[in-house]
């Protein structure tokens, strides 16, 4: 089976062999509080940091999902006042969850498939931090990260989070320009799920101890506080996803190797092979209507004969892909673009497609 789902997708080719590897080396028993784990913890963020050009002055931390990475800003940058940009499911959540936490977020909210008219936006100047879906993945829409860059000049008080779940390592972010950035790693990495990354500005560190500072609760094992504490040492407070990491180390160093240049590229060629086949095509249709806000990473789009008749027609030949979110489940199919996903099983879809 070749998985062109959104996430968990199709795996990264080398991963069964670093697993036997892992098994081999003792990872799977491997204390995190060891020297072995210490190495392992700083070659993978020193790889990150190269692999994304992080700033050595930006903090990396490992949690254990996206969604985890959400809750914990809010909680860790946040008194009261969140805004966010509400394109799709996973934006939402974001806003769900400030809610959840009692704070009082506000929205400015566009119908699924749409991108947001930037001249309007105004943001009350009591914003502590504005919330980004750079990718979202429920509808196939990608944001510019310079429209983001332009809103976090024009809102110097407030800090800037951007989810990248689904388009790191493709999308370029200028990180002295944001303060915190997560994504997880089985999307656009192609590991298993169980493990998240966020990387945060001194700024958004500051906010914490801030927070803390005034009797606020950040949380308590994963506010940044505690994270920082045991990252200086090389650790984590809990026992982490040591398998997971030492993959997606194996999986950073591969991209080091092929350059993030040359996989950015990639990415830019396959996504053209999409969007060329389904423009031209009479009966497939982009949700998003605009093409300027297609993402190169996420093709969502609206099928003739129904999503389950064209997702059973793909399986038989080995193929999956992913159904529309919620609502759009029966009418559109999405298509996951990573790195992991090769020219050849590209081609092959879009012939059966
Ligand atoms: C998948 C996804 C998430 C949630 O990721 P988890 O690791 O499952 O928590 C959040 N945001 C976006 C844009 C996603 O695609």
């Amino acid at each position: 089976m070749i998985y062109f789902t959104v996430g968990p997708t199709q795996l990264n080719p080398i991963v069964p062999k670093a697993i036997e590897q892992a098994i081999t080396d003792n990872v799977l028993s491997m204390s995190h509080r060891s020297p072995a784990f210490d190495s392992l913890f700083q070659e993978t963020i020193g790889n990150l940091r190269s692999l994304v050009h992080i700033p050595s002055t930006h903090a990396i931390f490992f949690l254990s999902s996206a969604t985890e990475a959400m809750e914990r800003i809010v909680q860790n940058t946040v008194a009261s006042h969140s805004y966010h940009f509400v394109n799709g499911s996973f934006a939402e959540r974001f806003y769900k969850i400030a809610q959840e936490l009692g704070k009082k977020p506000t929205k400015v909210e566009v119908a699924y498939g749409e991108s947001f008219d930037w001249k309007k936006s105004t943001i009350p100047k009591n914003t502590e931090l504005i919330c980004f879906t750079h990718n979202e993945t429920s509808t196939g829409v990608m944001l510019p990260v310079e429209e983001i860059y332009h809103v976090a000049k024009k809102n110097p008080q407030a800090l800037i989070a951007v989810d990248t779940v689904s388009s790191m390592p493709y999308v370029d972010i200028d990180f002295t320009k944001v303060d915190c950035v997560f994504f997880s790693v089985q999307k656009g990495f192609g590991l298993p799920a169980g493990l998240a990354v966020i990387i945060l500005s001194p700024r958004a560190m500051e906010k914490a101890a801030a927070l803390d500072k005034r009797g606020i609760s950040t949380g308590s094992y994963h506010s940044f506080r505690e994270l920082k504490k045991y990252a200086d040492k090389a650790e984590t407070p809990e026992t982490p996803n040591v398998l997971d990491i030492y993959l997606l180390n194996t999986v950073l160093k591969q991209m080091l190797k092929e350059g993030i240049d040359t996989i950015r590229k990639r990415i830019e060629t396959h996504a053209a092979f999409f969007e060329t086949f389904f423009h031209e095509h009479p009966d497939y249709q982009y949700l998003s209507s605009n093409p300027a806000d297609h993402s190169k990473t996420i093709h969502v789009v609206k099928v003739p004969g129904g999503s389950q008749a064209c997702r059973k027609h793909l399986k038989a030949y080995n193929m999956v892909v992913s159904s529309g979110y919620k609502d759009m489940k029966e009418d559109y199919i999405r298509i996951a673009c990573f790195p992991a996903h090769t020219s050849a099983d590209i081609r092959v879809l879009i012939k059966l497609l």
